[in-house]
């Protein structure tokens, strides 16, 4: 009997604000999970649901993304891959870059460099199971700090998420949504779909909830960031959101 089973997709909290995504195939027993930033919660979550993680992926260097991943590899065994960084994630068993594929059991994605946030910064997207994780490049209605990009950089990484299919849903890195929707809703303040995506992210965290993932539709939608016009209209919605104080 060969019943197609879906991926399972649970955000876990970990840290102050972030989430490490595990995604579970049942067919191949194998469970992923993607920018550790500590392994005790994901250790726990995973257990909770019976899976052992087999792989880690990472998108870019920062400790509040690769900080478990030793540790993940020493409970479980787990193969590591993620982008070269300049050899900044040294935890790393398989390099990956623009068009490299990785796989959880017959899934596969593809990486997709979307340097900015970080240099060696990389997105990857499950097509099958129009899924992307986009760690800090692109948050709900926000998207990363330049802190090794121009916002140039960040308006071509917007580009190639902005074209993945509007179903894909949006797995990044942090609970910023309210935050960003704040922000959002004065950059562009005739905007109905921001107002309306802001309204709902606040009642689900009122009652505790995540509000992701999101989808490239809605970000196409109400995100300032990916709705900018040009990578200088990006720049300064940027510094703007820099210093918000919403
Ligand atoms: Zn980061």
């Amino acid at each position: 009997m060969a019943v197609e089973q879906a991926i399972e997709l649970v955000a876990v909290p970990a840290l102050s604000d972030n989430y490490v995504w595990l995604m579970h195939d049942a067919a191949s027993g194998e469970t992923v999970a993607v920018d550790p930033g500590e392994a005790a919660p994901v250790l726990k979550a995973a257990e909770d649901r019976g899976w052992t993680i087999t792989q880690v992926w990472n998108t870019h260097w920062h400790p509040d993304h690769v900080g478990g991943n030793a540790e993940i590899k020493a409970a479980t065994g787990a193969t590591i891959t993620g982008p070269a960084e300049e050899g900044r994630i040294p935890t790393l068993d398989r390099i990956i870059g623009e068009g490299d594929g990785v796989r959880i059991g017959v899934h596969e994605g593809t990486a997709i460099a979307v340097g900015a946030h970080t240099s060696g910064h990389i997105a990857i997207h499950l097509p099958g199971e129009a899924i992307v994780f986009t760690g800090d490049t692109l948050f709900a209605m926000g998207c990363g700090r330049l802190f090794e990009g121009t916002p140039a950089d960040m308006f071509a990484a917007m580009r190639k998420l902005e074209a993945l299919p509007g179903e894909t849903r949006v797995c990044c890195g942090h609970e910023y949504t309210v935050s960003n929707g704040r922000y959002a809703v004065v950059a562009e303040p005739n905007n109905d779909e921001a107002k309306a995506a802001l309204a709902q992210a606040e009642r689900l965290r009122a009652e505790g909830k995540p509000t992701l993932p999101s989808t490239i539709a809605a970000e196409r939608a109400t995100n300032p960031f990916m709705r900018a016009a040009t990578s200088e209209e990006l720049g300064e919605r940027r510094a703007a959101k820099d210093s918000f104080k919403g």
